[in-house]
């Protein structure tokens, strides 16, 4: 195969020249970072989940309307994507309180929030990824209005879809952060949405037990990453029922009838 050309390597990916130009190469690493990289390590197979549960959400996102960078998968670890200008925000969508906005506001890990929550985050690791205001974002220039106008109604949206579609599969959509890029036509703009949607950048708590299924696991040390991961692959029909592997640590006696769905019809 010949040597592509490296473009950036971030914490958990690898972006790539892609084949065509305006098109880039989306490698999914299993390396888990937390604390802004104070924390490392590897969640064996993530890239692999990753790719999969992004692109699932992406396509089902692309088919309510939401313009997203995904164009398609390419192989285990892979996906082709448009090109963009990555807005140096990320945007922070919350149902229930977790994380952040815990610590920081005094309030109890679960609380349900009065109502749907965004924030935004200044992208700087030197900093430590800020939380901002739209005062601040007007005023450095980070995003216009019209972009914020688009980036908000679209979180909101992401939110009302995704919250319906984990839901469906026993799952509470706590938080989890987006990321938008600018998609240039001539002199004109639009935003699209980027980066991708997985549980390493979302809070993902079973129904019924309040298990947490997401990144959480790595950052508070309380193992079973793998196994979590794929727990919501399979919930998302994304993998084989029987796909359980040897370290399997959840109780999916409640899930199981959902996954197996009804029995195939006789020929
Ligand atoms: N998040 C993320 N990348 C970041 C910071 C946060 O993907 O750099 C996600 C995180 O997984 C969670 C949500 O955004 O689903 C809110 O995170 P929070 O602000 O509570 O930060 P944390 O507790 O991770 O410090």
């Amino acid at each position: 195969m010949s040597r592509r050309t490296k473009l950036y390597e971030g914490k958990a990916k690898i972006l790539y020249e892609g084949p065509e130009p305006g098109t880039i190469i989306q490698y999914f690493k299993d390396d888990a970072t937390a604390f802004n990289a104070e924390k490392k390590g590897t969640i064996n197979g993530k890239g692999v989940i990753n790719n999969r549960i992004s692109e699932h959400v992406f396509t089902r996102l692309a088919h309510i309307g939401i313009p997203t960078h995904f164009i398609r998968r390419l192989n285990m670890r892979e996906q082709l994507i448009r090109q963009v200008d990555i807005i140096p925000l990320e945007v922070v969508v919350r149902n229930v309180a977790a994380g952040s906005i815990s610590k920081r506001l005094g309030i109890e890990e679960g609380e349900p929030l009065p109502h749907t929550l965004i924030e935004y985050y200044y992208k700087d690791d030197a900093l430590g990824d800020p939380l901002v205001s739209e005062e601040h974002i007007a005023c450095f220039n980070w995003a216009s209005n019209d972009e914020m106008h688009d980036i908000s109604s679209m979180a909101i949206r992401i939110n009302d879809f995704m919250c319906g579609m984990f839901a469906a599969i026993d799952i509470r959509l706590v938080d989890f952060k987006l990321e938008f890029g600018r998609l240039y036509d001539g002199d004109f703009s639009r935003v699209i949405l980027a980066d991708e949607i997985s549980p390493d950048g979302c809070r993902l708590w079973d129904m019924t037990t309040g298990e947490k299924l997401d990144k959480d696991r790595f950052r508070r040390d309380l193992g079973g990453e793998e196994e979590a991961y794929r727990e919501v692959a399979r919930r998302l029909g994304l993998l084989n029922a029987e796909d359980n592997g040897p370290g399997e640590v959840f109780d999916l006696s409640h899930a199981r009838s959902r996954l197996r769905g009804p029995p195939p019809l006789k020929k």
